[in-house]
């Protein structure tokens, strides 16, 4: 079966062996980040939709579980976009813990949460995972370049107020961007509004993938210990991801180079390691991918990262 939405599992940092879902079509999202590894966000779009057939995930998931015998470490909806767009959320997350025994993860942007029907709709997760860049508007602008219908303040205290009911593990992510949201009023602004909002673990990250703008640099030393002194719980999670691809939940090689690097672009150097197979076929595969354009080979801090491609 080709699987379109469901893909993985792929190693991933801090949710070990990962079967990600993407309900949204690729680079459709309210932001549009300097730093986001698909691109620059071509459809700029804040409205909710069943972008998607439900029913279609639905069956991709219980082929997967049916057929594959390769159980996850978590299940992680992670959209080619932001995925709280998808407006059967709710009903996609209820299916997945009625029916399936591996935690449910939900990586977001966290911009609709302040919204009450949507904060309902995660609050059966397992794990939660917004990101906060900046509590400014003008860094927000530059960073996370925004659809005109998104604003910074409400975004805040709506995850305050989805903290406050959730269960479940908060984990935020802080993506640093040099010259943005790295000088130390920017590191301060942060560690206040993280004592308020009390996350579980604070994750500092930087571009370790190709970034959508090419001028995207990790922050300098220093601003790390601006972190480590006002925001000491920080763990930062630069750091390589580790764990196995298993190729027999794919048609083919080159049906799994493209379903996970169009998602999760890749390097060359961690396909190798972690796809169950031997190196000379990955070789062949993205040679022939390339050739057909169906990825693309970026070099990226000193190393090959593929990207898929439509
Ligand atoms: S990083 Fe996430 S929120 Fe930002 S543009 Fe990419 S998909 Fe959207």
């Amino acid at each position: 079966m080709e699987m379109k939405y469901v893909f993985g599992p792929v190693p991933s940092r801090r949710l070990g062996n990962s079967l990600g879902i993407n309900p949204i079509p690729l680079k459709t999202c309210n932001y549009s980040c300097v730093y986001c590894q698909l691109g620059r966000t071509v459809f700029l779009k804040n409205e909710r939709k069943e972008y998607i057939p439900l029913d279609e995930i639905k069956n991709e998931l219980d082929y997967y579980f049916q057929f594959t015998g390769n159980p996850p470490d978590y299940i992680t909806i992670v959209g080619e976009g932001e995925p709280l767009l998808y407006s059967k959320t709710g009903e996609l997350n209820n299916y997945i813990k009625d029916n399936f025994s591996p935690p449910l993860a939900f990586i977001t942007n966290g911009s609709l949460l302040y919204l009450k029907e949507v904060r309902e709709e995660i609050m059966n997760t397992d794990v939660l995972l917004p990101t906060v860049d900046t509590v400014f508007p003008d860094s927000f602008i530059k960073i996370n370049r925004p659809h005109k219908g998104v604003n910074l303040n409400n975004i805040l205290q709506g995850l305050i107020d989805t903290r406050k009911d959730y269960k479940g593990k908060f984990w935020v992510e802080v993506m640093m961007v040099k010259g943005i949201n790295d000088s130390e009023k920017e590191i301060k602004g942060l560690s206040d509004y993280f004592n308020e909002l009390k996350p579980d673990r604070i994750f500092i990250n930087v571009s370790v993938r190709p970034p959508a703008e090419k001028w995207v640099e990790p922050p300098s030393i220093e601003s790390f210990h601006l972190i480590e002194k006002y925001i000491p719980s920080a763990e930062f999670i630069n750091f390589s991801e580790s764990g196995k691809i298993d190729p027999s939940a794919y048609d083919s090689l080159e049906d799994l180079i493209v379903s996970i690097s169009r998602r999760h672009p890749i390097s060359m150097e961690l396909l190798k390691k972690s796809v169950i197979t031997d190196e000379k076929s990955i070789d062949k595969s993205v040679e022939s991918l390339e050739a057909q354009k169906k990825i693309e080979l970026i070099e990226h801090s000193g190393k090959i990262f593929i990207r898929g491609l439509r």
